[in-house]
């Protein structure tokens, strides 16, 4: 489905993301780790073009996004159309950190919005959409509710359901569960993982060790803007080469 070539990233002097290529099949559950700054969400973020790479390309069912050579940054960087990125974003859902949701609508109101706006649904078809969503996230009883009177897990829930509701093809999480409750980060790891049982496919950067350990296909290790160690969650987890892995994964221990 996705398959990222040489990517880049830099922020001025800051060169985040140094050459990272990966190849992401229909069905793979990817669980990317690495140490804070590493550049984990800036990858998830340039995945879906909320932030634009800087070099390198990112192809989608085997279609290059943008037109090379016309970009800032000389004829490494591509161009890329507004409204070829809003179709890339609606291919490649996002949930984040701190779910933000639109906190001056209704939790309904919130899934709502993207099929209406950008799937052009009529408002009873996004309806109707959307409280289907809200059901399988187990959050259909607060569609009335806002999101400020919520919890952290249910907000997550619904902002999970809002991603669903523009009928991705590939979903991105970052840390889903990190700003949550210890007792809330099990409700939004299970319907992580119902998706994952449904055969969707996820990349979810975590630190939820157990959960990637189970449920992912592959686990790579992030570190100086490049994959450092990639395979399967035995192999990563339980039997790291690389003494940077090793390191990194001592402090969970
Ligand atoms: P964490 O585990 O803390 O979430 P991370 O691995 O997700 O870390 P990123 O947020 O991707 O790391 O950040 C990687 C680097 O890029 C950091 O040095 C950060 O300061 C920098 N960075 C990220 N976003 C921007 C931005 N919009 N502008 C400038 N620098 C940025
Ligand atoms: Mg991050």
């Amino acid at each position: 489905i996705i398959r990222i070539t040489a990517l880049e990233k830099r922020f001025a002097d800051n060169h985040v993301l140094r050459g990272i290529d990966l190849d992401v099949q229909k069905g793979d559950r990817i669980a990317i780790l690495g140490s804070s700054g590493s550049g984990k969400s800036t990858l998830l973020r340039c995945l879906n073009f909320m932030e634009i790479p800087s070099a390198g390309q990112i192809e989608l069912d085997g279609k290059a996004v943008g037109t090379p050579g016309k970009g800032p940054g000389g004829a490494l960087a591509r161009s890329y159309s507004q409204a070829e990125l809003a179709a890339v974003r609606q291919r490649v859902g996002m949930v984040f950190q701190q779910f933000n949701l639109f906190g001056h609508m209704t939790v309904l109101g919130n899934v709502m919005e993207g099929p209406v706006t950008v799937l052009g649904l009529s408002r009873e078809e996004a309806r109707a959409k959307a409280l289907l969503q809200l059901e399988k996230v187990g959050m259909a009883h607060k569609a009335d509710a806002y999101p400020g009177r919520l919890s952290g897990g249910q907000q997550q829930r619904v902002a999970i359901a809002r991603a669903l509701a523009m009928e991705p093809e590939v979903l991105l999480f970052d840390e889903p569960t990190s700003s949550l409750d210890p007792e809330l980060v099990s409700e939004v790891l299970t319907v992580i993982r119902d998706l994952a049982s449904e055969g969707r496919t996820m990349l979810l950067v975590t630190h939820e060790l157990g959960f990637a350990y189970h449920y992912a296909s592959r686990v790579l290790f992030l570190a100086d803007g490049q994959f450092y160690e990639t395979g399967t969650p035995d192999e990563v987890l339980k039997h790291p080469q690389g003494e940077r892995t090793q390191k990194f994964l001592e402090r969970f221990t």
